[in-house]
């Protein structure tokens, strides 16, 4: 099967290199049967590739202008992806991404996956890795909780850097249950919540799998969670990138449905 759908996208109203109508109609050059923008909310403070607040009504005009240009051909959503620290939209988005890409301490903020720099700086911050971790999920935990959430954005994103365990064992005992008890905690309040399987790491060269882990994947597999493929895409060429990878990972986690978002919900897909 072909997933053909990713609801994760970024363009040039935030950090993406492609303008909104260039990503729509590559994405219907691919036969997508659904395109959404998430564009990075705004922020309290500079983080750089968040999109600008007196942006963001434009970015809702855009976007419906290409829903009515491509009505009956391609589903387009208007959504945003949140960061923990965003201010809550008022207004009613099509749907909605919690992510966490930023912590912060009393003082300062630090980036999660900027870059190897940044984020050992983050880990000094927090007093060193564990704390950062269980720090990082405690935020998640919270961000995705936030009203109308839909869909919980790489669960895993503090993993980024750490393909070659550079940093911790993503296999140890106590960093799973930390991310089970995340996972538990988000499912008791929101058993209809999505997870994404994001492909958008392998497509800029910082990973060679998605997130999340298989072991992570799997658990959210025995917990009967709702999964999606998303490809977190910055550009027009990697719109369904390593979607293949997602598949075969969905697989071996024991996933045997998805989730597809299309205008009128979810719908599920036999993989
Ligand atoms: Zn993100
Ligand atoms: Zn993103």
């Amino acid at each position: 099967m072909k997933f053909l759908s990713t609801m994760h996208s970024h363009c040039t109203y935030c950090d993406g290199k492609n303008t909104p109508a260039e990503m729509a109609e590559a994405a219907y050059k691919l036969g997508f049967v659904s395109f959404g923008f998430s564009s990075h909310s705004h922020l309290p403070y500079k983080a750089g590739y968040e999109m600008k607040m007196e942006k963001e009504k434009l970015y809702r005009e855009e976007i419906q202008a290409l829903k009515e240009q491509y009505n009956g051909k391609m589903e387009i959503l208007l959504g945003l992806e949140l960061d923990a620290d965003s201010l809550y939209p008022d207004f009613k988005y099509d749907f909605l991404i919690s992510s966490v890409h930023q912590l912060h301490t009393c003082d300062n903020w630090y980036a999660i996956d900027d870059c190897k720099e940044k984020f050992d700086k983050c880990i000094d911050a927090f007093g060193g890795i564990e704390n950062l971790l269980k720090e990082f999920y405690s935020a998640t935990v919270t961000a995705a909780l936030r009203d109308n959430i839909d869909i919980v954005g790489h669960i895993d994103l503090v993993g980024k850097f750490n393909e070659n365990n550079d940093y911790f064992n993503p296999n140890d005992e106590w960093y799973l249950k930390l991310v089970f008890t995340a996972i538990d905690t988000i499912l008791e309040k929101r058993p209809d919540i999505v997870f994404e399987v994001n492909t958008g790491a392998i497509s800029r060269g910082y990973r060679t799998t998605p997130y999340p882990d298989l072991p992570i994947l799997k658990y959210l597999g025995e917990k009967v969670a709702k999964i999606m493929l998303n490809s977190d895409t910055h550009a027009t060429d990697t719109l369904d990138f390593a979607y293949d990878i997602a598949l075969e990972h969905c697989k071996k986690a024991g996933i045997k449905k998805l989730y597809r978002l299309r205008t009128k919900g979810f719908e599920e897909i036999e993989i």
